[in-house]
Parts: C-alpha cells; sequence; structure tokens
C-alpha cells in the first residue's frame, strides 16, 4: 500500500465538497465550542456509547473513561487511552460535514492490541491495510462510517482537516483517520 502525500488538487476538492474554506484556520471552531461530545456505535458488538469529554472545565475524565471503553480492543477487551488529539479531529470531521454532535459513527476498529493486530496481519495481510506498526496500536486510529453520509464525504472531510492519515476502503466501507503524520491512501 503506498501511502501518497497530499497534493493541492485533493485539498480544494476536499474543501470545497464540505464547503470549508483555507480562512476557516483549524481548531478554530472547535475552541469556541462549550462542549464536545462523540458517539459511537461499534459494528461487531452494537454496543453504544454518546460520551461529552470535554467540557468547562477542560477534559472531562468520565467522558474519556467511556470513550476509552467504548473504543477497546472488542476482540480481548485490552483498552488503552485513546489520543485526545484524535476525538478532537473526528469533532472537526464530523462539524465539517454540518452532522449534530449526538449522530453516531459507526465503529469499524479503534484501539487494536499488539495481538489483535498480529492476527489481522495474519489473516489478511496488506490487502487489509493491517500495518505492522499501527496506529490502531497507539491509540491513535479508528475506522469509522457516518451512516447518512456517502463514505467519499467523509474522505474529504477528513482529508480537508489535515489532521492526520487518511485511508479509503470503500470495499470494507470505512475511512481509516489517524493523528500521525499527514498523508492518505
Ligand atoms: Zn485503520
Amino acid at each position: 500500500m503506498n501511502a501518497t502525500s497530499l497534493d493541492r488538487r485533493t485539498l480544494v476538492k476536499a474543501m470545497l465538497a464540505t464547503g470549508t474554506g483555507l480562512l476557516v484556520a483549524p481548531g478554530s471552531l472547535l475552541a469556541a465550542m462549550p462542549e464536545r461530545r462523540l458517539a459511537f456505535r461499534n459494528v461487531h458488538t452494537n454496543e453504544k456509547i454518546d460520551a461529552r469529554y470535554f467540557g468547562a472545565g477542560g477534559f472531562d475524565p468520565q467522558g474519556l473513561a467511556e470513550i476509552n471503553h467504548g473504543l477497546r480492543d472488542w476482540r480481548n477487551g485490552e483498552t488503552t487511552p485513546i489520543d485526545r488529539d484524535l476525538l478532537d479531529l473526528l469533532v472537526r470531521v464530523r462539524q465539517r460535514l454540518g452532522v449534530a454532535p449526538r449522530r453516531s459513527f459507526d465503529l469499524i476498529s479503534g484501539y487494536r492490541s499488539p495481538e489483535t493486530n498480529a492476527a489481522l496481519r495474519e489473516a489478511g495481510g496488506a490487502t487489509t491495510g493491517v500495518a505492522t506498526k499501527s496506529q490502531h496500536m497507539l491509540g491513535k486510529a479508528t475506522d469509522v462510517a457516518l451512516p447518512g453520509v456517502p463514505l467519499e464525504r467523509l474522505r474529504l472531510a477528513a482529508l480537508s482537516t489535515q489532521g492526520g492519515g487518511v485511508g479509503f476502503y470503500p470495499r470494507d466501507g470505512f475511512v481509516h483517520i489517524d493523528t500521525g503524520r499527514v498523508r492518505s491512501w
């Protein structure tokens, strides 16, 4: 799998598609928000969470704990602290699409333990986009979809944030979003 850096045309296309201009600095809308929340439905277990992870007092330990639990490795129950920048990035992506805060992301994959990552690699290898040093193992990646939003729009919104890596998996029905280096595939 070849990761390519974002070129200007892709970015412009992404901004046009999401109605976002360069005049809006990334994160500026976020700073003005009184609270930040994320809702997920795990597509494997149908487990749902709806957590307010940031409020007037800053990051909310209760909400973060709910998210860490909700995004755990569902195969073996292992958890890890999910990167807060990733949470903010997902909120920004959702904002760019004009989607309400309590609408759930479909969660295909969040944290992946080393054991799960190795097993997935063995099963599917490069064709499923499972990397040896996966950002999922660092709590810095999610594979998500947003019901009612075409996957291509979700991809373009994620690209337009320039918040990290964006992988497009239309066949599997999700977009990979991480807070690693800005790159796309
Ligand atoms: Zn992924």
